[in-house]
């Protein structure tokens, strides 16, 4: 039996590409693994009848940790999120995307070196929502306009913002612990107290109050949102850990994989108390399903997170550093390394997936 047995879900769009180029690198590094594959998305609806069967999630439950490709999530209609489900199912409420620039890849910023900590199991993304013109949605609006005071016209949707206590307090505080154990200096806490008095501002009140039982260990800021924005682009260099609410921390993940080079290199994991499961930032890329196109290292560096949590430190240096290195020599990398889309030497998914596997024959041969 192996050392360790993880699910491993390939997902839809680019999705069985990138992750199968991971799954070959991480078996390259010779760590004791196997993977138990299991299916979800549009397609398993198809032939299963729902998008998330339950044997997804005993499988999860029963190994603890996953590694999952990009699944599609219709806009507007349709089902709902099989990744948002995921998380929810197994409480996985911190979703840690660490930002990091490596040399060889097209960005304008230079030693970027941040983690996103974004919590994962309330905000808008809780999934409470009304339908315009519903039975419900019409009493709802009525009740709310009974008690708050204020006009919600009738040809409104709603979408409910929960944040808790609860939530807030063990998300900020997985934040200062991550930031001890991976020797980071700062906690940056960003909402919107200003306008959202009773969610985001809650959010900040306890995120200042779990930030003092950290005083003198770890430096602890707050930003506005947008003003967070403008200060990200500006000058990205100046934040370490961020700890955001769910919605914010979606966003503020794509803008930094934006700083560092785009979504093809932003690897992330969902963490929960005692399972975990990694993904890339990025979606499904629909239009290059099966074209060998994309970039596979957002999920390879995603591996890399799920070999140190499984305390697997040498296979995950070994993964890094030959991923970083293939980077840096920009000899057989994927085209969003490249300036120029029509650069004879880019190479595909695969491709460059085998390029990083025969470097880390040769560190492992050094
Ligand atoms: P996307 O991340 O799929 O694509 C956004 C842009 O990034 C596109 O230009 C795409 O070509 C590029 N990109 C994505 N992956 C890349 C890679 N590996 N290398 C280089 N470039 C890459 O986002 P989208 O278009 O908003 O979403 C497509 C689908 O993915 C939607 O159905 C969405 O719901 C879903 N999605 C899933 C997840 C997940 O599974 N965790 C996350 C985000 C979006």
């Amino acid at each position: 039996m192996a050392k360790h047995t993880v699910t491993f879900i390939p997902g839809d769009g680019i999705g069985p590409e990138v992750s199968d180029a991971a799954k070959r690198c991480i078996l390259a590094t010779g760590v004791d693994i196997s993977f138990e594959e299991v299916h979800a998305g549009a397609e398993t609806l198809e032939k299963t009848g729902t998008v998330l069967p339950q044997s997804v999630i005993d499988s999860i439950k029963k190994n603890k940790v996953a590694i999952k490709g990009p699944i599609t999530t219709p806009v507007g209609s349709g089902f709902r999120s099989v990744n948002v489900a995921l998380r929810t199912a197994h409480d996985l409420y911190a979703c840690v995307r660490p930002c990091k620039t490596y040399e060889g890849v097209q960005t304008k910023y230079d030693n970027i070196d941040l983690v996103i900590v974004r919590e994962n199991t309330e905000d808008l993304y809780a999934g409470i929502e009304f339908e315009v013109f519903k039975p419900e949605t019409k009493d709802l609006i009525q009740k709310i306009e009974s008690l708050s005071g204020s006009k919600i016209r009738t040809d409104s949707g709603i979408s409910i913002k929960p944040i808790s206590i609860t939530g807030t307090k063990r998300i900020v505080k997985f934040a200062f612990d991550y930031a001890i154990a991976n020797g980071r200096k700062k906690v940056t806490a960003v909402h919107k107290a200003n306008i959202m008095k009773f969610s985001d501002g809650l959010f900040l009140k306890v995120a200042r109050e779990v930030a003092a039982e950290y005083q003198g260990k770890i430096e602890f800021e707050d930003k506005i949102v947008d003003n967070m924005c403008m200060q990200l682009v500006q000058s990205p260099q100046n934040f370490d850990v961020i700890v955001l609410p769910n919605l914010y921390g979606d966003i503020l993940s794509d803008l930094c994989a934006g700083l560092i080079g785009g979504l093809g290199v932003a690897g992330g994991a969902n963490i929960g108390d005692d399972i975990a499961l990694f993904e890339a930032t990025h979606g499904s890329a629909p239009e290059f399903k099966g074209k060998n196109k994309l970039n596979p290292c957002a999920m390879i560096f995603s591996a890399v997170l799920m070999l140190s949590y499984l305390k697997e430190d040498k296979a995950a240096q070994l993964l890094e550093k030959a991923t970083s290195e293939v980077i840096r020599l920009g000899e057989a990398v994927t085209c969003d390394f490249k300036a120029d889309s029509d650069n004879p030497s880019i190479v595909g998914t695969k491709e460059m997936a085998d390029a990083i596997i025969e470097k880390i024959n040769q560190l492992r041969n050094d």
